[in-house]
């Protein structure tokens, strides 16, 4: 397995944090959204424990991760932080599901039941109750994990009875477009998706995780609440890291 990792420049960290801030505050005043209202999720998968600590210090408080051993092998490094929320953002296997359940704050990629049971079997022998949120399959083929929209009803009647679960709302990465105004259908998409669950599962599904450094604007224009931003924040990944899997 290849380690690399992500080169990064610490004083480039604060100014694409003041840019990305930027960019959420016009992209709220244009929806007629607050700032505040919005979760910045900074992705830190590729990047060393020393790139976190910097983005830690100059105020950001979520990160999202998308390997489990690479976080296992960070967090040893980062245990003062406080107040941090750790999220976990890749496609998990089952057999990962015992350390996920430790070692993260919220599993943002929960794709199916069996994997939730997983989950909830998990959080209950550590103890507590884990966050996750439903990632929903948008856009067909060109998109890879994820729940289809055909079965998200019945995932998440299926979750809400999980008592070592608690389901916040969905997250979904759209395909990829090179004018990144195509993906505002598949934002609105989710957003009706969330609002469409809520009434049915009769459950405050607040979260709405989607937007990545490329397409965040057209995101909380359409009502994300948090959005997910790697390569704006702390540069380009080493290329192994992507495809980083579970
Ligand atoms: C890598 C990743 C991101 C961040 O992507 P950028 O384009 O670098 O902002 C967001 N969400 C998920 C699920 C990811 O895997």
């Amino acid at each position: 397995m290849q380690r690399t990792s992500s080169a990064f420049e610490p004083s480039g960290i604060a100014a694409n944090l003041a840019l990305v801030r930027d960019r959420i505050a016009q992209a709220a005043a244009r929806a007629g959204r607050r700032a505040d209202e919005i979760t910045l999720v900074a992705v830190s998968k590729t990047f060393p424990a020393e790139a976190i600590r910097m983005a830690y210090q100059i105020g950001v408080r979520h990160f999202g991760e998308n390997r489990v051993q690479e976080w296992e092998a960070k967090s040893a490094q980062l245990e003062d932080l406080q107040g941090a929320t750790w999220h976990l953002i890749g496609h998990l296997q089952g057999n990962k599901a015992k350390k996920a359940a430790r070692q993260f704050d919220r599993v943002d990629s929960v794709d199916s039941l069996e994997l939730a049971r997983r989950l909830d079997a998990a959080a209950r022998e550590a103890g507590r109750r884990l966050a996750i949120l439903l990632e929903v399959k948008l856009g067909g083929e060109e998109t890879k994990s994820g729940i289809a929209v055909a079965e998200l009803a019945a995932t998440a009647e299926g979750v809400t009875s999980l008592e070592s679960l608690e389901l916040r709302g969905l997250m979904a990465i759209p395909p990829y477009f090179g004018d990144p105004a195509r993906a505002r259908p598949f934002f609105r998409e989710l957003r009706q998706l969330r609002d469409d669950l809520t009434r049915q599962t009769n459950r405050e599904l607040c979260v709405l995780s989607m937007g990545m450094s490329h397409d965040f604007e057209f995101a909380i224009e359409e009502g994300a609440t948090e959005i997910r931003v790697g390569t704006a924040l702390f540069g380009q990944r080493a290329k192994a890291g992507d495809a980083g899997q579970n």
